[in-house]
């Protein structure tokens, strides 16, 4: 995800408060992922379902099923799905194996929200005691109260927001799951399509239907997908490196030229410097006017200026994923050093403590924002310590060769870097990221109001808006 550039003079202005909070990492990754397996209990293999969207009532139905295991030493299944957990839904069954699950109540579902995270839970009354799949059914009816005709995934990693708001998942970068997902429109306006990985048009007649399909476990909040008005939208596509690139704009909107203008030479860059295009369908590509962008499997809700950044992330944070979300401050350090401070970079300061990833549970949503400045000192020291720029650039195609999917800690990247130059940083890095201060609750204040910022300018341009506003009228006289 990529900031607006005022960001970082903000949180300079903002004096820093003093809040002591040295606890060093205690125990080894193993205690880790016993803690992970405890809050998240479920891992999920394919989440599988139809989302009808019907503009015309600016809602959702949804029919989605998780098919999952119980993670070692667990028996209570739960999930994640906002709108369930905040009652926003306007009808829903829940189904375990096909037996009803009836409710919130004793042997029914249970909300809870443990200490360290914000994300809310949705625990199931039953046991699972076998080791065997089971299949968790959710059918809802999901009210989107958008005032402009869309469906499209809106998330916001700084905040730790995924598609638990659309579809029923866990929400940590690294429960992967393969995505099999139906997308519907309802009525007679025509619809575009774009998303995450392969996505094709469906012969029905009676309706406008596609399918995507990630073909591969990815977490769900990288799963990308939008529907727009084709009438309000310009589509172009073209090969630039053997991939295969997608884009979709407002009309009127962002410039697709401009677009192709950055994209054409920077995919060539980075399969040369990182290795082939990670994604086997390619990049698709929703072009927003203003504002920052986010990153998905395959895929991006990005304006102009973020597009290499967010491009790079098919590398960082899209194939080589972050284990949880405070160790996903690499994706963005890698991504900031790589792309934002390519000319120049200063190393980390000596003496330099921050606590940008144990100040948060590992449970904890979103990640710290000192991951885009900070966290891309961190790796111009790395690459100091190993002969320079290019020598990084080596290290992390290595990363890209040999631990995709496979979601890995801060402390594993440390290791991987030791294993790849010989120079162990592990120490360095528990001062860099497990020691020092808490951020201020003015610097954090300041960092909400950017991730804020960051969320996708969905700004409709203007004679397109007008045309809503002239149908509103037509129907509110
Ligand atoms: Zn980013």
């Amino acid at each position: 995800m990529k900031k607006p550039g005022w960001f970082l003079a903000v949180l300079v202005l903002i004096p820093v408060l003093a809040v002591p909070a040295d606890r060093s990492r205690g125990g080894a990754g193993r205690l880790e992922d016993q803690l992970l397996d405890a809050v998240y209990r479920i891992d999920i293999s394919t989440i599988r379902g139809t989302l009808a969207y019907d503009p015309a009532a600016s809602a959702v139905s949804g029919s989605i099923s998780l098919v999952f295991k119980m993670r070692p030493g667990q028996t209570r299944p739960l999930f994640h799905f906002d709108p369930l957990s905040r009652g926003s839904l306007t009808g829903y069954t829940v189904a375990l194996d096909g037996e009803p699950i009836v409710g919130f109540g004793s042997n029914g579902l249970k909300l809870f929200t443990l200490p360290g995270t914000t994300q809310p839970s949705i625990e199931i009354g039953r046991d699972i005691t076998d080791n065997n799949e089971h299949l968790l059914t959710v059918d809802y009816r999901l009210p989107l109260d958008l005032p402009y005709p869309r469906f499209a995934s809106n998330v916001n990693d700084i905040h730790g927001r995924g598609n638990e708001e659309v579809w029923p998942t866990i929400n940590t970068p690294g429960e992967l799951a393969r995505h099999e997902l139906t997308f519907q429109v309802l009525g007679s306006v025509p619809y575009r399509f774009i998303g995450s990985g392969l996505v094709q048009k469906s012969p029905r007649e009676d309706l406008q239907e596609w399918t995507l399909d990630t073909e591969r476990e990815v977490a769900s909040y990288t799963v990308m997908f939008a529907l727009l008005p084709q009438a309000d939208t310009v589509y172009e596509e073209r090969m630039i490196n053997g991939t295969p690139v997608r884009i979709m704009a407002f009309a009127g909107g962002a410039s697709i030229a401009q677009a192709w203008t950055q994209i054409t030479p920077w995919l060539p860059d980075l399969a040369a410097k990182f290795g082939p295009f990670p994604m086997p369908r390619g990049l698709s590509i929703l072009l927003l006017k203003e504002g920052g962008g986010m990153e998905y499997y395959g895929g991006t809700i990005s304006s102009v200026g973020a597009l290499r950044h967010e491009i790079n992330h098919m590398y960082f944070g899209c194939s080589i994923i972050a284990k949880t979300y405070r160790d996903s401050w690499w994706d963005e350090a890698a991504t900031s050093w790589y792309v934002d401070y390519a000319q120049s970079m200063n190393a980390i300061p000596t003496g330099f403590r921050s606590n940008m990833v144990n100040a948060r549970s590992p449970y904890a949503v979103g990640f710290d924002t000192r991951a885009y400045y900070e966290g891309a000192e961190a790796f111009e020291t790395m690459a100091r310590a190993i002969g320079g720029r290019q020598a990084l650039v080596l290290f992390l195609a290595d990363l890209q060769a040999r631990h995709t999917f496979e979601p890995f800690t801060t402390l594993q990247l440390a290791d991987y870097f030791r294993e790849f130059s010989g120079v162990d940083l592990r120490s360095d890095f528990i001062n860099w990221f497990y020691q020092g201060k808490t951020p201020s609750s003015a610097e954090s204040s300041g960092a909400d109001a950017a991730a804020n910022l960051k969320d996708a300018d969905w700004t409709v341009p203007d004679p397109v808006a007008a045309r809503y506003r002239a149908s509103a009228a037509r129907r509110n006289p």
